[in-house]
């Protein structure tokens, strides 16, 4: 059956006959929204999974670059898109924090998506420009705090997990730094490199190849353990920040109201991504790791959400971060 992808006709098209929508589904090609800038780690990731994704469902899935605002500015226009399986989406935990982020989204986390399944979780790094002054952990702190006006702090908006991980930072330090907002953090690592920002915390998958090529100085990393990949570098928690914890984990959505027969479909070619072998060895060079097949389903991908909804909102609100 071919429908015509314009809103009420989808939804007319679809409660007349959903199974047959589905049976036909994908008929054309895929666009997955990523919230931030090209070159980042959520776009990274996402062109590993859209590959993979494209050749189980035999039609191609393109990437498209959404970023601003931490990522609420594509969430809002994924829950606003036709729930017809064509416009999917790719979030980090940014999606579980921005409720409690902001005093007013134009969308709900959980009620304007359906949940296709989680993909991928990764560490974040505490990284600085190449020449920056400190040479640890411990001399970082104490140069922040007596050099807190000139230091700047690079992340992707408010919802980030740059900014997250910023803000838990400057909280946990009781230092605030001057913080400089990117579309996301690909083109802030090219500020990094170039030495027009300071600090960032942004994930393993951003950061790693730089740490090992020395184009940039890492301190810590804020996996509660240490990370394989990055053995010289302490968790923050053990580091002088006891408790600190962030782990950086993707999931992908369809607007609500997508058929759930649909949604399987999109799930099942997630749940081949995560095994596919060049997609599996792209990710542990970058030290990110695709979740086992059983995670990439929409149950544990709700179950995750809320979970970390409310394991957030509490840190947030004692942290006091807030946006308008
Ligand atoms: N890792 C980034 C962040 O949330 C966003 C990106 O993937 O560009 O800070």
């Amino acid at each position: 059956m071919k429908i015509k992808r314009a809103g009420s006709l989808v939804w007319l098209a679809l409660a007349a006959s959903p199974a047959s929508y589905a049976a036909d589904f994908p008929d054309k090609t895929i666009t997955l929204i990523v919230p931030f800038a090209a070159g980042g780690p959520t776009d990274t990731i996402a062109r590993l999974l859209a590959q993979a994704m494209g050749n189980n469902l035999k039609q191609q899935v393109i990437v498209e670059n959404v970023g601003g605002a931490g990522g609420t500015i594509a969430a809002a226009r994924v829950a606003r898109s036709n729930p017809d399986g064509y416009t999917i989406f790719i979030h980090h935990v940014g999606h579980a924090t921005a409720p409690s982020l902001y005093r007013k989204l134009n969308y709900s986390s959980i009620d304007s998506f359906e949940p296709i399944g989680l993909a991928t979780d990764a560490t974040s790094t505490l990284v600085a420009r190449k020449d920056f002054p400190a040479k640890d952990v411990n001399e970082l702190l104490s140069y922040l705090k007596a050099n807190k006006e000139k230091t700047t702090l690079a992340n992707a908006g408010i919802g980030a997990a740059s900014h997250l991980c910023g803000m838990l930072f400057m909280s946990a330090i009781g230092t605030e730094l001057t913080t400089v907002p990117y579309k996301g953090t690909g083109p802030a690592m090219n500020d990094l490199l170039g030495g027009q920002v300071d600090l960032m915390c942004d994930q393993a998958t951003n950061t790693l190849g730089h740490i090992k090529s020395g184009k940039v100085k890492a301190y810590a990393v804020t996996y509660k353990t240490p990370v394989a990949s990055l053995p010289d570098l302490p968790p923050l928690a053990s580091a002088g920040l006891p408790g600190f914890e962030l782990s950086v984990w993707h999931g992908l959505y369809a607007p609500k109201g997508t058929p759930a027969a649909v949604v399987n479909k999109l799930s099942g070619a997630l749940q081949f991504a995560v095994k596919d072998p060049t997609v599996k060895q792209r990710l542990a060079e970058l030290s990110t790791d695709p979740v086992a097949e059983n995670r990439a389903t929409p149950d544990a991908l709700r179950a995750h959400l809320k979970a970390e909804i409310d394991k957030w909102g509490p840190i947030i609100r004692k942290a006091g971060i807030y946006a308008e």
